[in-house]
């Protein structure tokens, strides 16, 4: 999920200690000029599958062919593959999938993409691009495009996974790649776990990810030491009232006017009721109500996002997103019995994820053994929220998220300049350089792995 990155544009100057790390024999350092020699031999190969996944995009829950094509690559690896790893709480299947390859006594590392996509139409005029159509949750006709790069991430894993393969002699333990469906609804780590993700295949003892960023430059990857991502919460606000002829107000109690309220007070949330100091964001994304232009509709229903870094604020706006609702609608004199409804979802909701600082700080001396230090930068936390935390067991087993820079360094040098960002993660604009994107992350996430399984 992600969101729009937050933070000062401007290039961090490099800290004194990155330098010094510089001047030491780095982690795989040995090995650095081969690997990103070998990730750009993959490069022609990874750029077709890259454009495959680009071209074909599925949304979050119907990842079908997606995973069909991510496991099939896998297999012929030789990774041993099981698909249909998942169980959403209504009991259908998720389309995750699994790929162990065993090499001897030693850690186990799970490495995971994600690989839904968003309902967007795509513009960038790319001779690439996503005409894909689809239907969405709520039954609308919408455009489908991989406007959050979980394309680049397969592809990456995908890479990982030849790198690992052609290298066994380097490295010893299990390596469990894991292709994770529905990020962007964050059930879709729940949804493996709840299949006994752990208890099939084994409890990892580190888990790794990357997810690109159009606030870094292709080339370069970037780490934040502990939390990165806000937890989200995703609640449903539904206005009822009273319907009546357009022509007739005063038989109705409107829940358009109500709703249309309910988002400018909701506003007032975050801005008066919530403690500067603590950020937080509600957002209202969705609102639907009415069939025709001469009836008041029967209810009006809104669809929030909620992003905060302490669950303290986080339970203190729900409350104030409820009193706010039903404040409206006793103001309208609606009646008791059409008070209105607030649904806080119980499936798409996750925590805050948090970079475990000593496995972080590791993986950053790796990264800059392999990629150079003038590569490897600091990540600013985001207000966007991810569900890859969740395979950490609350932090009990060391996880890890770095940023992978995405953006051409000339065009993200003149936006810093001009504070014009260029687009990001799910803007219909989206568009990676994805070739230094995608061998860098091949690059940093090989060198990563193989560090953890010495
Ligand atoms: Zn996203
Ligand atoms: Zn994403």
């Amino acid at each position: 999920m992600i969101g729009p990155m937050a933070g000062p544009m401007k290039r961090r100057a490099f800290t004194l200690i990155a330098i010094a790390m510089a001047a030491l024999p780095a982690v795989g350092q040995t090995d650095s000029s081969s690997l990103a020699a070998s990730a750009e031999r993959q490069l022609p190969a990874l750029t077709d599958t890259y454009k495959q996944f680009h071209r074909n995009p599925e949304l979050s829950h119907h990842e079908e062919k997606t995973s069909a094509l991510l496991a099939s690559d896998l297999r012929k690896l030789g990774y041993t593959v099981t698909e249909h790893v998942g169980k959403y709480p209504d009991g259908s299947q998720a389309y995750g999938i699994v790929a162990i390859l065993e090499n001897g006594a030693g850690p186990r590392l799970l490495i995971r993409t994600d690989m839904d996509a968003l309902p967007e139409v795509e513009k960038t005029g790319l001779d690439y691009a996503s005409t894909v159509r689809s239907t969405n949750a709520q039954g609308q006709d919408v455009g489908v495009m991989h406007a959050c790069g979980h394309d680049i991430h397969m592809t990456v894993l995908l890479g990982v996974a030849r790198e690992m393969v052609e290298r066994k002699s380097q490295w010893h333990g299990t390596l469990m790649l894991i292709g994770q469906p529905s990020e962007e609804t964050i059930d879709g780590a729940r949804a493996m776990l709840a299949d006994g993700l752990y208890e099939r295949f084994g409890r990892p003892d580190f888990v790794l990810s990357e997810h690109d960023d159009s606030t870094h430059a292709a080339g370069s990857v970037a780490f934040k030491s502990g939390p990165m991502l806000a937890s989200s919460t995703s609640i449903d606000v539904t206005m009822r009232g009273v319907g009546a002829h357009g022509s007739a107000p005063q038989l109705s109690k409107d829940p358009i006017l109500m709703a249309a309220e309910f988002v400018v007070l909701a506003q007032t949330i975050v801005a008066r009721q919530i403690d500067p100091q603590q950020p937080a964001v509600l957002t209202v994304g969705m609102i639907h109500g009415g069939a025709k232009r001469n009836i008041i509709p029967e209810e009006v229903t809104m669809g929030l996002t909620l992003r905060t870094y302490s669950d303290k604020v986080r339970d203190q706006i729900i409350a104030d997103v409820r009193r706010t609702a039903e404040g409206i609608a006793i103001g309208y004199g609606v009646p008791q019995d059409r008070m209105p409804v607030v649904t806080v979802s119980q499936t798409e909701i996750t925590p805050v994820e948090s970079n475990d600082p000593a496995l972080t700080d590791r993986m950053r001396k790796v990264a800059v053994g392999a990629l150079g230090p003038d590569h490897v930068e600091d990540a600013d936390s985001v207000m966007g929220s991810e569900d890859v935390g969740l395979f950490s067991l609350d932090g009990k087993i060391p996880a890890m998220m770095f940023r992978l820079g995405a953006s051409d360094p000339a065009k993200l040098a003149h936006a810093r300049e001009t504070g014009v960002p260029l687009p990001g993660p799910h803007s219909p604009l989206f568009a990676p350089v994805y070739a230094p994107t995608i061998t860098t992350g091949v690059t940093a996430m090989t060198a990563m792995a193989l560090d953890l399984l010495r």
